[in-house]
């Protein structure tokens, strides 16, 4: 058994033993993989999003757009600019 990885993991329950760090962490980690690919969204932070958004093509734009509405790309580049304005 690999510890480390998601098979370390359930080798642990398996074996009705509390499974070691790097194994549950490999677990959380793959666990967060499959939400995001069974999930209608997955989790990325508002500024990386913002700068995705910017950076992509016009016609990739007005798809985020109309998939989170425009108020919301709009707030979106707000809190970037607002980040990235010195104090
Ligand atoms: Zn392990």
């Amino acid at each position: 058994m690999t510890c480390g990885t998601r098979n370390g993991y359930d080798k642990h329950r398996r074996d009705g033993e509390e499974a070691c760090q790097p194994c549950k962490d490999a677990k959380a980690k793959w666990s967060r993989v499959q939400r995001a690919l069974r999930g209608r969204y997955c989790q990325v932070p508002p500024l990386l999003l913002a700068q995705l958004y910017l950076s992509a093509p016009i016609a990739l734009q007005l798809k985020f757009e109309l998939a989170v509405g425009e108020s919301v790309a709009a707030a979106l580049v707000q809190r970037l600019d607002q980040a990235e304005t010195p104090q």
